[in-house]
C-alpha cells in the first residue's frame, strides 16, 4: 500500500474485490442430520428431549444416537433410538461399535435394532475406554469395515461410516486411511460423516483426494458448534483435529463469559457452513451435544426452515 493512501479511502481499494457468498434464495436448502448422545441422568434426559423436539421441526434427513466409549451406553442408546421411532416423526440411525464385544453380541444388538424398526446404522470401530489402547475382542469385529460386512449379512441396513479429513490418529498414513474408508464403502456403507474440523480447506482437500481415489459416496462434513473452547481444544488434541490459531485467539479472554462464547461459536460455525455451501456442499451433519439453539440458528443461516405440520 502506498504510504500516501494511509489516511484515505484509497487504502480499501488496493485489493481485488471479492464476490459475496452465494445468495441463499438461489440455493436449495441443504439436507441435515443431527447427532445426539444418550443421557446419563434425568436432567440430561429432559435436555435431550427438549433438543430433539426443537430440532424435529427442521425435518432432518436422519438423527443419530452415539454409542459410549467401549460400548458402555448400549442400553441407553437403544432406549433413545426406540423412543425416537415410537414417539417422533424422525428417522433414527443407531451408532454401533466393535469395541469390547464378540461378533455374536454385536450381531444381537443389530438384530434388536432391525426388529425395533431401525434401518440405519452408523458403523464404527469405536474407541476404548479413556486411557486404554484399542485391542480387538478375540471373537469380535476388528475394524469398522468388518462390522459393515457383518451388518450387511444380517439385514439390508443403510450404513454410514466415519471419515477423517485430518487422518485418523492411529492410521499408518493418510493414504492407508483413505484405503480404509474405501474398504468401508465397498463393504456396503453408502455415506461417510467426517470427524469435526475447523480448517475448511483440509476438508475440501480431503474430498478432492477421496474423489481421485475413486470414492463416489457423499462424505458429509461433521460440524461442531463450539461454545466451550477449552474443552474443545482438549478433545481436538485427542482426536487429531487441528485448532487453527484464529480460533484460539477468537475465544481469548472469554473463559468466564458464556454468552459471548455462545455468540462466537455460532458465528464460527455459520462462517464455516456458508463457506462449505459456497463450495457446493449440500449435506451437513451437526454434533449437537444435545443442545438445539446453535444448531437451529445455523440451520436457519443455511436456508433450512421449520416445516409446517411437523409436530
Ligand atoms: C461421525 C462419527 C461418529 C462417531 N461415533 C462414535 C460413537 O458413537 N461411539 C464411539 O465410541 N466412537 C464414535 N466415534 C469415534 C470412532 O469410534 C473413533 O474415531 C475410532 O477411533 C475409529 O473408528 P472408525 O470407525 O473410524 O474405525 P476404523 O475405520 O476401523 O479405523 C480405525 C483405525 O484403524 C485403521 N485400520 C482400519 N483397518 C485396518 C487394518 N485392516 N489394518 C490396520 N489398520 C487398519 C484405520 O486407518 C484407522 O486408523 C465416531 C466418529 C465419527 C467421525
Amino acid at each position: 500500500m502506498p504510504k500516501s493512501s494511509k489516511h484515505t479511502l484509497q487504502r480499501w481499494l488496493t485489493a481485488p474485490r471479492l464476490a459475496g457468498l452465494p445468495d441463499l434464495v438461489s440455493l436449495p436448502a441443504p439436507q441435515l442430520s443431527f447427532e445426539f448422545f444418550p443421557p446419563s441422568t434425568e436432567a440430561l434426559e429432559r435436555q435431550l428431549w427438549h433438543c430433539i423436539r426443537r430440532l424435529e421441526v427442521l425435518a432432518p434427513h436422519f438423527v443419530s444416537v452415539t454409542y459410549g466409549a467401549g460400548g458402555s451406553t448400549h442400553e441407553r442408546t437403544h432406549a433413545v433410538v426406540a423412543r425416537i421411532v415410537s414417539e417422533t416423526s424422525l428417522t433414527p440411525a443407531a451408532h454401533l461399535t466393535c469395541v469390547g464385544a464378540s461378533r455374536g453380541e454385536v450381531d444381537d444388538v443389530a438384530r434388536r435394532y432391525w426388529d425395533a424398526g431401525v434401518r440405519h446404522i452408523v458403523a464404527l470401530r469405536g474407541d476404548p475406554p479413556p486411557g486404554t489402547r484399542y485391542w480387538p475382542h478375540p471373537d469380535g469385529y476388528h475394524y469398522a469395515a468388518d462390522l459393515v460386512a457383518g451388518l450387511k449379512a444380517i439385514a439390508d441396513f443403510e450404513i454410514t461410516v466415519a471419515a477423517y479429513p485430518e487422518t485418523h490418529p492411529e492410521a499408518a498414513s493418510p493414504a492407508a486411511d483413505l484405503d480404509n474408508l474405501k474398504r468401508k464403502l465397498d463393504a456396503g456403507a453408502t455415506r461417510a460423516i467426517t470427524q469435526y474440523f475447523f480448517d475448511t480447506n483440509l476438508y475440501l482437500g480431503f474430498i478432492d483426494r477421496a474423489l481421485a481415489a475413486g470414492i463416489k459416496a457423499p462424505i458429509v462434513p461433521g460440524i461442531m458448534p463450539v461454545t466451550n473452547f477449552t474443552q474443545a481444544a482438549k478433545f481436538s488434541a485427542a482426536c487429531g483435529t487441528q485448532v487453527p490459531r484464529f480460533l484460539s485467539s477468537l475465544f481469548e479472554g472469554t473463559e468466564d463469559d458464556v454468552e459471548t462464547r455462545r455468540l462466537l461459536g455460532a458465528i464460527v460455525a455459520a462462517e464455516q457452513v456458508r463457506l462449505l455451501q459456497a463450495n457446493g456442499v449440500d449435506e451437513f451433519h451437526f454434533y449437537t451435544l444435545n443442545r438445539a439453539d446453535l444448531t437451529y440458528a445455523i440451520a436457519q443461516v443455511l436456508g433450512v426452515r421449520a416445516r409446517p405440520g411437523v409436530p
